[in-house]
């Protein structure tokens, strides 16, 4: 959907069959991908939207790292049908059952479409059936399809949008541009109620410190109405949805007292700044932002919020005074602000907390990497052209540097395993408090494998295992055993009520991961007894379930975390704080306030 809204489309369509996992279709009218450039967008680390290295300071496009479409035709069969204006014919290309385009070379076909692109994802994750069991029902998955549907309208009025589920229209949003139009759009999206509560906000300014004009406006509910949940508060930056600690400050200030305990203000809000004041390369999700002047915008949204919720107080007053080009910027700071500053200064000592009072500008930019990124970028331009012809050179531009995509990983760095079982670990994400994860060892390495196993990989043993089984077990285990080696394991009889095991399933390079094997293999026999076959879900189970955790040194500390890390963006933050069995735990003030209350 992004793309499309990249690709100025007026029309867009989602079509979704069983939760997505069966279908994902979306059909927009935009500019279109010529064919050369088709085989192009599922690269990985091909984008059209940064040419530049100003560019790649000052992001317009939601998206730029060229990484969507390559994971996507990785993990499910992918087609593209795309025809730009100039073009009188339309091409497609199709991953069939080839799993990643990186092997791809066959030549775009013609085919019938008209000025725009259908991108088509079907059986998602159908070539990683571990990750496929980890999807929720239909239901939910649908609604997590929907929540981005009405995300993404919320922010983009002037696109018509449909979203149908098994062939049934379940939202259809006309295009929205006299104020009224809009108001129906956040009505059935929200509820009527939320308008009818709100205050409206409008805030701009033209010479605000040296950051160019900045406006915020949108709706926020009034103070004597309330929510018992967050799920109402939307905050966009320049059209991108944002979750942002520092928004959230800057809100919940604005708010302060006037809301009872435990319940939550209404927002719909959008921030408009010169692209050169954000980072939004900052988190792989692109949902967190840096501002490059904090400080400033947080002070120009608590102002615009309060305006809006007190429109004949003096909070005018106050915020013009905070946004004078003064060169003392604390003369103009609240009381509020001061206790807001105190709390930082106190707690955090370190280097971080010097960078989110004393922005510099680009500081959050390594030179180094952004130098490497446009390199890998230019090259990609430079082959594009004969990249379908000569594969060599296209090789090499699909090995260049990728654009970082993980500057922070979100458990950040080892404390160590100071408990048995469980390793802690430390992060201080941008603007942000510090925070310690307590990550259990085992749950975390199954989670892993179960994100991360592949049918058919096997690791060879330097000298063969053997186990002592029933004679009668062990015939059941040698009847399947075509289908335990998709599993990686490679079994024969070596005696009456001996079973010799040569190969065993490839564990992913997930330190410390072992297997138990004569349990393991137990468990199979049994389950093969009880069922006369082998279930892929129940052999999972069994493979997660025969896992033991060595003692991890600390660079395999540092390489757990990571792996860890890069799969919970992966699956998404917010889905991943919902795993059962818990993963990890968050240990901040509040939760050792309770501990030890
Ligand atoms: P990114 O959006 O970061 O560039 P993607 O993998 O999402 O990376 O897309 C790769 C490229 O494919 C885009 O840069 C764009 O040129 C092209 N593309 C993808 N989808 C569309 C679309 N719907 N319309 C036009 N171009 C598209
Ligand atoms: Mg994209």
């Amino acid at each position: 959907m992004e793309n499309a809204i990249d690709a100025h489309s007026s029309q867009i369509h989602i079509e979704i069959e069983r939760g997505g996992s069966a279908l994902i279709r979306i059909i927009d009218d935009g500019d279109g991908i010529n064919k050369e450039d088709l085989a192009l967008a599922v690269t990985r680390h091909a984008t059209s939207k940064i040419k530049t290295l100003s560019e790649l300071e000052q992001i317009i496009s939601l998206g730029f790292r060229g990484e969507a479409l390559a994971s996507i035709s990785a993990v499910s069969r992918l087609s593209i049908k795309s025809k730009e204006a100039e073009q009188e014919q339309a091409w497609m290309i199709n991953t069939g059952t080839e799993s990643d385009f990186a092997n791809y070379s066959a030549d775009p076909e013609p085919v019938a479409h008209p000025q725009g692109t259908t991108i088509e994802v079907r059986d998602l994750f159908f070539n990683t059936p571990a990750r496929r069991k980890f999807m929720r029902t239909i239901k939910t998955e649908f609604k997590h399809i929907d929540d981005i549907v009405k995300r993404i309208a919320l922010s983009q009025f002037d696109i018509t949008f449909k979203l149908t589920h098994n062939k049934k229209l379940l939202r259809n949003l006309p295009k929205a541009v006299t104020e009224k139009a809009i108001s129906q759009r956040i009505s059935k999206l929200f509820s009527p109620e939320f308008l009818c509560n709100a205050n409206k906000v409008d805030f701009i300014s033209d010479h605000f410190s040296n950051m160019g004009q900045i406006r915020l406006w949108g709706w926020v509910s009034a103070p004597q109405w309330n929510r018992k949940q967050s799920d109402w508060q939307y905050f966009y930056v320049n059209g991108r949805y944002i979750k942002d600690k520092l928004v959230n400050h800057a809100l919940r200030q604005a708010y302060q007292e006037l809301l009872p305990e435990d319940t939550f203000s209404a927002y719909l809000l959008y921030l408009e700044i010169d692209p050169q004041q954000v980072d939004v390369n900052v988190h792989p999700t692109k949902h967190e932002v840096r501002f490059r002047q904090t400080r400033l915008v947080h002070d120009f949204i608590y102002s615009g919020i309060k305006q809006a919720l007190f429109p004949q107080s003096s909070a005018f007053e106050i915020a013009s005074e905070s946004m004078n080009d003064s060169v003392d910027q604390s003369a103009a700071l609240s009381t509020h602000d001061e206790h807001y500053i105190n709390r930082y200064r106190q707690t955090n000592s370190n280097q971080h907390a010097a960078d989110y009072y004393q922005p510099k500008m680009h500081s959050s930019l390594n030179q180094n990497q952004v130098a490497e990124q446009l390199n890998g970028l230019t090259q990609l331009y430079r082959s594009a052209s004969h990249h379908l012809t000569e594969k060599t050179e296209h090789e090499q531009a699909t090995k260049s540097p990728a654009i970082n995509t993980s500057k922070e990983l979100f458990f950040g760095v080892s404390l160590g395993c100071l408990i048995p079982n469980y390793l802690m670990s430390q992060a201080v994400p941008a603007d942000e408090d510090t925070q310690v994860f307590i990550i259990h060892l085992a749950r975390a390495q199954q989670f892993l494998l179960s994100q991360l196993f592949q049918m058919g990989q096997k690791t060879p043993l330097l000298i063969p295992e053997t186990i002592n089984l029933s004679s009668q077990q062990i015939e059941l285990l040698l009847e399947h055993q075509s289908e335990l080696e998709r599993w990686g394991l490679d079994i024969s009889q070596l005696g009456t009520d001996t079973l010799m095991v040569r190969k065993m399933p490839f564990l992913c390079n997930i330190p410390g991961c072992k297997i138990n094997l004569s349990p393991f293999v137990h468990s199979i026999a049994q389950n093969i007894k009880l069922k006369n076959a082998i279930n892929d879900a129940v052999m999972l189970e069994i493979l997660l379930n025969s896992i033991i955790s060595d003692v991890l040194n600390a660079s395999e500390q540092a390489r757990l975390l990571q792996m860890l890390s890069e799969q919970i963006y992966l699956y998404g933050v917010e889905s991943a704080a919902l795993l059962k069995p818990v993963i990890w735990k968050i240990l901040d003030e509040s939760s050792l306030d309770k501990l030890l209350a």
